[in-house]
Formats: structure tokens, C-alpha cells, sequence
């Protein structure tokens, strides 16, 4: 069979709805409640992508916020930031 699959993933940035390729973004995921950056782990749970150039956008936290249908703690919002 001939898969002629893509090397490059992509995913939707909540911030922008832009296709982007997922080297290029950060994730967010929600893991039993809890949140995590996402580096280069696999988390299993609910995730959310940012591309870098949306971890600056004032309307990140909102984005996010919309995405998990619920606050993001400080922290998170923090580490998204300092990248
Ligand atoms: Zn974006």
C-alpha cells in the first residue's frame, strides 16, 4: 500500500485558525483536570496548539480559555509566555 503521508503535521492554532506544522507550535493539554505544557512529550488527554508567533497575542489566554471551555491556571499561561 502506498501511504503518501505528509512528514510535517499539521494542526489548527486555537489562536489565529491557521494551519500550521506542529514544530512550529506549542501544546497545551489537559490531562485529568491538570494542565501541562506540552514539549516534546506525548500526552494522552485534551490538547490545544499555539503557534509561536500566538504565544505573544493578547488574545492567547481568551483563545485557550474558549478551547478548554474553562480558565487556565496562571502558570500555564506563564510558561506559554516565557518561550
Ligand atoms: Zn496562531
Amino acid at each position: 500500500m502506498v501511504n503518501n503521508q505528509p512528514h510535517t503535521i499539521s494542526r489548527i492554532c486555537c489562536v489565529c485558525r491557521k494551519l500550521q506544522p506542529v514544530t512550529n507550535m506549542t501544546r497545551v493539554v489537559r490531562v485529568n483536570g491538570e494542565f501541562f505544557v506540552q514539549t516534546d512529550k506525548r500526552l494522552q488527554g485534551r490538547g490545544a496548539h499555539v503557534c509561536s508567533a500566538c504565544l505573544d497575542s493578547a488574545n492567547l489566554q481568551k483563545s485557550l480559555c474558549r478551547s478548554f471551555k474553562t480558565q487556565l491556571p496562571a502558570s500555564i499561561l506563564q510558561q506559554l509566555t516565557q518561550k
